[in-house]
């Protein structure tokens, strides 16, 4: 599929005399990543007739997904996986490889002439003045408003100890990992036990014997695929993680820290899945023994691959912005209240449980799309998340 056509610059600028300037743009918003988070925004930014442009590092709409490993089929059904204004293609209840969800991301951008501009990566955000500015290799992008538009996974996360490996055994994070292929002959040690760990383990014990460190979160108590999900993933997905487990809910505020504190529960892969085709399960990795990685109760294991399925961070050391906390950006519902015009959206649970998901995203984008109306005068863009299309549509579930 090719990549989808940009409109004129008169399109993407904002009137500012800058536009002309080589390396110098200035444009009222910028939406930086052009994911699902992203492309959303600029639907919604659209809808009110706002001029902004999406600009994001990898070199296609929906790379992000096509870079994921090359067995992987979402968790939700196509159901779910639509963004607002076009349905997911197929069977409700398919579920789709990755790389038909990153198709319909490229698809959807082209249906809708959003202004993405790919190939471009902000490495510094900060402001001067009343602007920000976002710059990469040789532009410059000055802008009132910036959201920021990315999940909480964009940089891998490897323990620090991985480095002392002995170099004859072939490791890689997750991110890396597209297929058994990759991996020499011998033991795979994969390294934590949560939805990429399961998948991964239960594809490379087809061709090497494997072993998966870590507890885990638990797991679902229903099969994605099953008839009984059917009723119960509507009831999960579209009631508990979307109106449910909020920010503005008792139940939700308390769910909260631990729920962005660590992983989520097996969706697909269950415990017994791995048992039954012979996934040893081991305890926890602490470190390095003598260049084999070596388990909380001492062992060493003299395997000859790791897979690293040990999470992620934000990624977020290229915001020049006081606008970092401990855990996640400092934010209320997306919006940075001390840094006025910054946004956030993609964030696990940055509104609600499904604020990370395809099905969930789109509301996010309505509130701040909203917000940014405002911001700029639009007479009547502020509606509240609670009549948007998205919160009406969940009510009549
Ligand atoms: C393995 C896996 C499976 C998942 N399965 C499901 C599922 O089945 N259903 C579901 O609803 N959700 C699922 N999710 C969660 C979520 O839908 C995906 O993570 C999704 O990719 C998030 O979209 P996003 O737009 O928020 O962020 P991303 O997809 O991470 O996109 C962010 C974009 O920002 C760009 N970017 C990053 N930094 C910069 C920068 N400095 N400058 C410019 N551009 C930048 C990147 O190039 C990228 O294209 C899954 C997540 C993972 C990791």
């Amino acid at each position: 599929m090719d990549p989808p056509d940009l409109p004129g610059p008169d399109r993407l600028m904002g009137v500012d005399g800058m536009a002309g300037q080589a390396g110098r743009e200035y444009v009222e918003t910028l939406v930086i990543g052009g994911g699902q988070a992203g492309l959303v925004t600029g639907y919604q930014l659209s809808q009110r007739d706002l001029p902004y442009k999406i600009i994001d590092a990898n070199e296609r709409v929906g790379d992000a997904w096509r870079n994921r490993w090359d067995s992987l089929r979402l968790f939700t059904p196509n159901r779910f996986n639509h963004l607002p204004g076009m349905p997911f293609p197929g069977f409700h209840w398919a579920f789709p490889s990755k790389n038909e969800m990153a198709d319909y991301l490229e698809s959807y951008a082209r249906k809708f002439d959003l202004p993405v501009e790919t190939g471009v990566r902000v490495e510094r955000l900060t402001r001067e003045g009343d602007r920000f500015v976002a710059t990469s290799a040789d532009r410059r992008f000055e802008a009132d408003n910036v959201v920021i538009a990315m999940s909480s996974w964009q940089r891998p996360r490897v323990p620090d100890y991985a480095s002392e490996l002995d170099p004859g055994i072939v490791q890689l994070h997750v991110a890396e990992y597209k297929n058994p292929g990759q991996l020499q002959e011998g033991d795979v040690l994969v390294v934590g036990a949560g939805n990429s760990g399961g998948e991964v383990a239960i594809e490379l014990v087809r061709t090497h014997k494997v072993l998966l460190s870590g507890t885990g979160n638990g797991a679902i108590p229903f099969r994605p695929e099953s008839v009984p999900a059917r009723v119960l993933m509507p009831f999960v997905g579209r009631v508990i993680f979307h109106r449910v487990l909020t920010t503005r809910t008792p139940i939700g505020k308390k769910a909260r820290p631990k729920w962005i504190s660590t992983g989520e529960p097996l969706i697909r892969v269950k415990p017994k899945d791995l048992a039954a085709v012979g996934v040893e399960r081991v305890p926890r990795v602490t470190g390095v023994q003598s260049g084999l990685p070596q388990l909380e109760d001492g062992r060493s294991m003299e395997v000859a691959n790791v897979v690293w399925c040990t999470g992620f961070h934000p990624g977020f050391s290229w915001i020049d912005l006081p606008v970092l906390g401990p855990q996640e950006p400092l934010h209320r519902r997306g919006i940075v209240e001390s840094e006025s015009g910054l946004y956030f959206i993609g964030l696990k649970f940055l509104y609600s449980v499904s604020s990370e998901q395809i099905q969930g995203v789109g509301r996010d984008a309505d509130y701040i799309a909203g917000k940014i109306a405002a911001r700029h005068g639009v007479r009547g863009a502020d509606r509240s998340a609670n009549d948007s299309p998205e919160e009406r549509e969940t009510q009549q579930i």
